[in-house]
């Protein structure tokens, strides 16, 4: 089964949100400009979920000939690291948007932010506190129990204003005071009952450098780093639309450029998590080998995987935007996966698990090239060489000793297709002291040359096979899901997440490849021929010595094996 292709033609209903976009262009809203923007957090790598923003927010600017900004959300400097921006840029690219000179970070905006801090003081809209953290919880009450006021609610500007400017100057420890926005402690939303604005920390901030101790909380910079950047439609997920009216009541108390925050539910995708956090444990656990490792749901690790950007942007396209917080299937993704490799990967025989196989009536010291098409699905991709000789390594999983009679694979004494090349049969089975068949000796048809045999009789299966003389060993890496469980991450308590990682999702082969894919540079794609398909890994290969990633199998859909 192939990926839907990707239509070109405009949707006959828009989504919710490019509905909004399309009325506010007709309305000539904004002067009928779109300005969205994408703002991660430098706290880690982007994953899966991410890349369905990217997609909406650089999609939508696209389409509708606007402009979208990438924006670094860098306000938590205990967590953030320039790695990590280095990171999101090269995976905004490689997945086809471009912000052209649109790179933006909140902060370049802190002196802007502080100036503004300074104009809601003086309005008597915020003020400087001297309770605890704990406290400040404490007193915010509940959703049935009412909030109380802070003793320093009431200070005057004055006094605001100086102990204000002693915490920007360093006098005060971490913890010590806070900024808060005076709005209503009885509100029904928590996050109007005097919110942070300011939280000291006397940290390094990967661009500010030691220029800042107190640095503005999410809140506070969002809105106003949208509202800097003249955004029109500030598009994020279902969590934020509870601090929606904490966003609107900043740019409303500022009297500033009025974005409107738009929310949809983030994309949830079976045995994946989507949490950097948890993501960053992985790492941070060596339960991975990184952030790109190939199990990983990080935008990197599918690149190394060997998943190709178009395939991604297709999955993200096609699970549509709604309002409600759902899951999708895994499997979607990896149909995406295989619908366009099957268009794109050349064609290649690889035995991942060998057994040999003697020909008895092939000359010995003697082999021939045989052709093969690198790409049915593809006229251009051409044809290349493979030798064939005498000792041949198929799969150990093509041949049975006692097949049942569906087995139309190799049996002794019946033929069986060798793929591209002739007729063979089996005829004795040689195995070691343990009993383990270590050989098969055979005899083929050298009239079958065109895969057809001239007295018309027929074979039902065809097998692939490599020349062992010729085929080169290569390491395969079989991937398999990180999180056997569908909703990965959902760890029954008293357990520990790392508990629940698949023991068998990664398994390492010695296989024996076709002389051709020596050649293959980091990062190509193949198809294994009846396998899977493969890409040759960007990080472990060496020139001459290729490492093949598996990507996807070539059956459809992810079922968990029972349990042993
Ligand atoms: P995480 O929970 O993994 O840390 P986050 O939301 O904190 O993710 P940010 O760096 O703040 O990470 O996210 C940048 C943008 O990506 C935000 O607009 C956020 O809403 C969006 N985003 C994050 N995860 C998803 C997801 N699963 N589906 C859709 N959008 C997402
Ligand atoms: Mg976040």
């Amino acid at each position: 089964m192939n990926a839907p292709e990707s239509d070109n033609t405009e949707p006959e209903r828009l989504d919710f949100i490019r509905q909004i976009v399309a009325d506010d262009i007709a309305s000539k809203k904004n002067g009928g400009k779109v300005v969205t923007r994408f703002p991660p957090e430098p706290n880690g790598y982007l994953h899966i979920g991410h890349a369905k923003s990217i997609c909406l927010n650089f999609g939508i600017a696209k389409e509708v000939g606007g402009t979208c900004h990438l924006r670094f959300d860098d306000t938590n400097p205990e967590k953030e690291d320039t790695e990590y921006v280095e990171s999101i840029m090269e995976d905004v690219r490689w997945l086809g948007f471009d912000w052209g000179d649109n790179l933006f970070y909140a902060s370049d905006y802190f002196d802007q932010l502080y100036d503004w801090a300074v104009k809601l003081i003086k309005d008597g809209k915020a003020y400087v506190c001297d309770l605890s953290a704990d406290e400040v919880s404490e007193y915010r009450g509940g959703w049935n129990k009412e909030g109380k006021d802070s003793p320093n609610r009431d200070r005057s500007v004055e006094e605001n204003l100086d102990l204000f400017a002693r915490m920007k100057a360093g006098e005060f420890k971490d913890g010590e005071k806070s900024l808060r926005a005076k709005i209503d402690m009885n509100s029904s939303n928590m996050n109007l009952r005097d919110p942070a604005m300011y939280r000291i920390r006397h940290q390094h901030h990967h661009r500010t450098g030691d220029k800042w101790c107190i640095y503005p909380t999410y809140d506070w910079t969002h809105g106003q780093s949208d509202s800097l950047e003249g955004i029109t439609h500030s598009i994020c997920t279902l969590e934020f639309e509870n601090h929606r009216p904490l966003y609107d009541w900043y740019v409303e108390a500022l009297g500033i450029h009025h974005p409107q925050q738009i929310e949809f539910a983030r994309l949830n995708v079976t045995h994946t998590l989507t949490s950097k956090r948890k993501l960053l444990a992985l790492v941070e656990g060596g339960h991975v080998s990184g952030w790109d490792d190939p199990r990983m749901p990080t935008i990197s690790g599918m690149r190394r995987r060997g998943y190709p950007a178009d395939a991604l942007r297709d999955f993200c396209a096609h699970t549509g935007v709604t309002k409600f917080n759902g899951m999708t299937d895994l499997a979607l993704l990896e149909l995406y996966v295989r619908g366009s490799l099957n268009k794109t990967a050349n064609r290649a025989m690889v035995i991942i698990d060998p057994l040999k196989v003697v020909i008895e009536n092939y000359p010995e010291g003697e082999s021939e090239m045989r052709q093969a098409k690198n790409n049915p699905e593809d006229d251009e991709a051409g044809i290349r060489e493979m030798p064939f000789g005498r000792e041949l390594y198929i799969e150990r999983a093509d041949f049975m000793e006692d097949a049942p009679k569906k087995f139309f694979r190799l049996t002794v004494g019946k033929e069986v297709r060798l793929k591209n090349a002739f007729f063979l049969k089996c005829n004795e089975v040689i195995k070691d002291d343990s009993g383990e068949i270590v050989e098969l000796r055979c005899t083929y048809d050298p009239e079958t040359s065109g895969g057809k045999a001239p007295d018309g009789r027929k074979v039902k299966g065809t097998i692939h096979w490599v020349s062992a003389e010729h085929a080169v060993d290569a390491e395969v890496r079989l991937y398999d899901v990180l999180f056997e469980q569908e909703k990965a991450g959902d760890v029954p308590d008293g357990e520990d997440l790392m508990d629940t990682i698949n023991p068998k999702s990664l398994e390492v082969k010695q296989a024996k490849v076709e002389p051709s894919l020596v050649k293959a540079q980091a990062g190509d794609s193949f198809q294994f021929e009846r396998t899977g398909y493969f890409c040759v890994d960007a990080k472990d290969s060496s020139p001459g010595k290729p490492v093949f990633n598996r990507t996807v199998t070539l059956k459809s859909g992810y079922k968990p094996k029972p349990a042993e």
